[in-house]
C-alpha cells in the first residue's frame, strides 16, 4: 500500500510524520524546520505559507492569515470574538459561514487551511521522493461535527485522501505508548495556541482505550497573547492620551508578536521589557510614539487569571467522567507549547498532584501519534488498537425545545445507537429531524449540527406513529442520521448538511482552484528559475569579459546577448524567451572563449582563472543574482 502520513494541522504551528523502520519520523519542510507556522500569506497573487508568510505579517497585516483553525467549520454567529482580534479581514459568508476577505476575494477557511495542508505535503513528498496522497489528520479532541468536516474537506481540497480524522491527544498517547509494555493510565495535557483538551486514557498491550475527554475549543497560548495586547493597549491608551493602538491593523499586529515574544520569555525569566518603537503618532504634536513596558512573570500571571481558571475545569472534568482520582493517573504528558508557561505547569501539579512526564517532546508529539495512525491504516503498523470516544452528546430536538440524547458523550466510537419517535399531531405528514451536540438540556443552547425531513407518514392518531432515529457516528468522530417510519419502512437520511459545511460541488470547485493554483505556482517557480539561470549565464558572461579579451565580432555579440539576457530578467518574459536567450548567450560566450586565443592583445585581468569551462557549468552555477 502507498505511504500515508501523519500531519498535525496545529492552530499555529503545523508538523508532519511518516513512519520510517517501524517509528514515527518528522518530515522537515522545504526550509529544514519540523514545525511549519500555520500562516498564508496573500501577495499579489501569490501565496506564501510558513516561516516566509509569518515573516511578512507586520508590513503585510490584512493578507496574513493566521489561526484559521479558529474559524474553521464555524459559523459567523459563533465567532465575533475572533473576528474582532483578527488583523485580517473575515466576513459572513453567503450560507452563514466564515470567509477571509483578501482585497475582494473570499476564501473559505478549508481553502486557507487546505493552502497550509498542500505546503506540508509538497515539501514532504519533496523530501521523499515520492508523491503523498494520504494522511491522518488530527483535530482538537474537543471538535464537534462541523469542525471535524470542515478539516476532513481542508484535507480534500489540498487533493489528500483523508483516511482518519483523529483526537489530537489521543495521538500523542499513541505516539508516547508505541512501544511501552504493561498498563499504564495516562492523562494528556493539550495546551496549545488556540485550543485545549484534556484526555484520559488506558494504554495496555498496544490498546489505546479513551476513558474521557474534555477541553476548550477557544482557549490557548494567544489569548495569553491577547491578555498582554489589552493590557498594553489600554496602558498606552492612559498613557498617551487616548491613543488607541488596537484601532491600526499594523500596530495592532506588532503588539501580539511583541506579546507572544515576551510571553515566551517568561517562561525563563522572570521580567521582560517590550519595546515597540514608532507604535504610531501623537495625534496632536504628530511626533512618533514608542511604546516600552517592563512586565514581570507575577504581573503576566495576574493577567491570565482568567485564563488559568479556565484549564482547571475540564481536567476535573476528564477524571470524573473517566470515574478516576487524580492519584489514579499514572503519568501525565504536556502537549501543546503553551504548556512551557510555568503557571500553566503549577495548575496541572496541583490538581493531578505530580510532576508531569517530560520524555514527550510537545511539539512533535501529536503528529508522530498520526504517523502511527497512518500506519495502522495502510497496515504497515500492526497490534495497535485504538478506541475514542465522542466527546460531546448528540440527541434530538423534541417536544418542548428540549434537547434528548442518543449518544451520551464519552461513548466509544465507532457506535450506532437508536431510539423510537413518535408524533405529536394527529395525521401529522411529516416530521423534522433536527440534529443537536452538546450537554445542555435545551435544544437552542446546543450546537445545531443540521435539519432533516421524514415525510409521507400515513395518516394516524397522535403518538401512533412509530419513527426510528439512528446515529451512527463513524471513526473519524463524524455522525452520520437516519429515521425510518416503521409501519411504511420509509427512511430519510444525512450526512449532516450544515450551514457552514461544504456540499461536495463546492468542495469539487475548490479542489479544481487549488489544483489549478499549485500548476499556477509551479509555473511561477518554473518561470523564475529560468530568470535565475539566464541572470547566472549573464552574470558569468560579464565576468568572463571582464577577465578575457575575444575578438571585436565575438564581443560584440556577447555584448548584445547580454543586454538582451538583462531586458528579459527586468521584464514580464516568456518561458520561450527566456530559454532561447539562455541559448543565445551560451553560444555567444562559446564563441567569445573561442575567439579569446585568437585575440592578440591577450588578457586584461586574470585570464588564467574564472570557470570559463562548459556551457552546463554556466547554467548550472549555483548562485543566484543578487536581487
Ligand atoms: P497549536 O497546536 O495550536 O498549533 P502549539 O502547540 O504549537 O500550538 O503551541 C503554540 C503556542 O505555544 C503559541 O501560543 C506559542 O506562543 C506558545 N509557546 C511556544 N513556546 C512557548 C514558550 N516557551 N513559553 C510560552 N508559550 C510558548
Ligand atoms: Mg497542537
Amino acid at each position: 500500500m502507498a505511504k500515508a502520513v501523519g500531519i498535525d494541522l496545529g492552530t499555529t504551528n503545523s508538523v508532519i510524520a511518516i513512519m520510517e523502520g517501524g517509528s514515527p519520523v518528522v518530515l522537515e519542510n522545504a526550509e529544514g524546520e519540523r514545525t511549519t507556522p500555520s500562516v498564508v500569506a496573500f501577495k499579489g497573487n501569490e501565496q506564501l505559507v510558513g516561516r516566509v508568510a509569518r515573516r511578512q505579517a507586520v508590513l503585510n497585516a490584512e493578507g496574513t492569515v493566521f489561526e484559521i483553525k479558529r474559524f474553521i467549520g464555524r459559523r459567523w454567529d459563533e465567532v465575533q470574538e475572533e473576528v474582532k482580534r483578527a488583523p485580517y479581514k473575515v466576513v459572513q459568508g453567503p450560507d452563514g459561514g466564515v470567509r477571509v476577505d483578501i482585497a475582494g476575494k473570499l476564501y473559505t477557511p478549508e481553502e486557507v487551511s487546505a493552502m497550509i495542508l498542500r505546503k506540508l505535503v509538497d515539501d514532504a513528498s519533496k523530501k521523499l521522493g515520492e508523491k503523498i496522497t494520504k494522511a491522518v489528520i488530527t483535530v482538537p479532541a474537543y471538535f464537534n461535527n462541523s469542525q471535524r468536516e470542515a478539516t476532513t474537506n481542508a484535507g480534500k481540497i489540498a487533493g489528500l485522501d483523508v483516511l482518519r480524522i483523529i483526537n489530537e491527544p489521543t495521538a500523542a498517547a499513541l505516539a508516547y505508548g508505541l512501544d511501552k509494555k504493561g498498563d499504564e493510565t495516562v492523562l494528556v495535557f493539550d495546551l496549545g495556541g488556540g485550543t485545549f483538551d484534556v484526555t484520559v486514557l488506558e494504554i495496555g498491550d498496544g490498546v489505546f482505550k479513551v476513558l474521557s475527554t474534555a477541553g476548550d475549543t477557544r482557549l490557548g497560548g494567544s489569548d495569553m497573547d491577547q491578555a498582554i495586547v489589552t493590557w498594553l493597549a489600554d496602558e498606552f491608551k492612559k498613557e498617551s492620551g487616548g491613543v488607541d493602538l488596537r484601532a491600526d491593523r499594523q500596530a495592532l499586529q506588532r503588539m501580539i508578536e511583541a506579546a507572544e515574544k515576551a510571553k515566551m520569555e517568561l517562561s525563563n525569566l522572570t521580567e521582560t521589557t517590550i519595546s515597540l518603537p514608532f507604535i504610531g503618532l501623537d495625534p496632536v504634536s504628530k511626533t512618533p510614539l514608542y511604546l516600552e513596558k517592563k512586565l514581570t512573570r507575577a504581573k503576566f500571571e495576574e493577567l491570565i487569571q482568567p485564563l488559568l481558571k479556565r484549564v482547571r475545569q475540564p481536567v476535573e472534568q476528564a477524571l470524573k467522567d473517566a470515574n478516576l482520582s487524580a492519584a489514579q493517573i499514572q503519568e501525565v504528558l504536556l502537549v501543546g507549547g503553551a504548556t512551557r508557561v510555568p503557571a500553566v505547569q503549577q495548575i496541572v501539579k496541583e490538581v493531578l498532584g505530580k510532576e508531569p512526564n517530560r520524555t514527550v517532546n510537545p511539539d512533535e508529539v501529536v503528529a508522530l501519534g498520526a504517523a502511527v495512525q497512518a500506519g495502522v491504516l495502510t497496515g504497515s503498523v500492526e497490534d495497535v488498537v485504538l478506541l475514542d470516544v465522542t466527546p460531546l452528546s448528540l440527541g434530538v430536538e423534541t417536544k418542548g425545545s428540549v434537547s434528548t440524547v442518543l449518544i451520551p458523550r464519552n461513548t466509544t466510537v465507532p457506535t450506532r445507537r437508536s431510539e423510537t419517535f413518535t408524533t405529536a399531531d394527529n395525521n401529522q405528514p411529516s416530521v423534522e429531524i433536527h440534529v443537536l451536540q452538546g450537554e445542555r438540556p435545551m435544544a437552542g443552547d446546543n450546537k445545531s449540527l443540521g435539519r432533516f425531513k421524514l415525510d409521507g407518514i400515513p395518516p394516524m392518531m397522535a403518538g401512533m406513529p412509530q419513527i426510528e432515529v439512528t446515529f451512527d457516528i463513524d471513526a473519524n468522530g463524524i455522525l452520520h442520521a437516519t429515521a425510518k417510519e416503521k409501519s411504511t419502512g420509509k427512511e430519510a437520511s444525512i450526512t449532516i448538511q450544515n450551514t457552514t459545511t461544504l456540499s461536495e460541488q463546492e468542495i469539487d470547485r475548490m479542489v479544481k482552484e487549488a489544483e489549478a493554483n499549485a500548476e499556477a505556482d509551479r509555473k511561477r517557480r518554473e518561470s523564475a528559475d529560468l530568470k535565475n539561470s539566464l541572470d547566472t549565464a549573464r552574470i558569468q558572461a560579464e565576468r568572463v569579459m571582464s577577465e578575457k579579451q575575444s575578438t571585436p565580432e565575438a564581443k560584440s555579440r556577447l555584448e548584445a546577448t547580454i543586454a538582451k539576457a538583462h531586458s528579459l530578467v527586468n521584464s514580464d518574459s516568456s518561458d520561450a524567451e527566456l530559454r532561447s536567450a539562455t541559448e543565445e548567450l551560451v553560444s555567444a560566450l562559446q564563441a567569445y572563449e573561442q575567439g579569446v586565443s585568437a585575440s592578440t592583445t591577450g588578457g586584461t585581468g586574470n585570464s588564467g582563472q574564472g570557470g570559463t569551462g562548459k556551457p552546463e557549468d554556466v547554467i548550472d552555477a549555483d548562485f543566484k543574482p543578487a536581487d
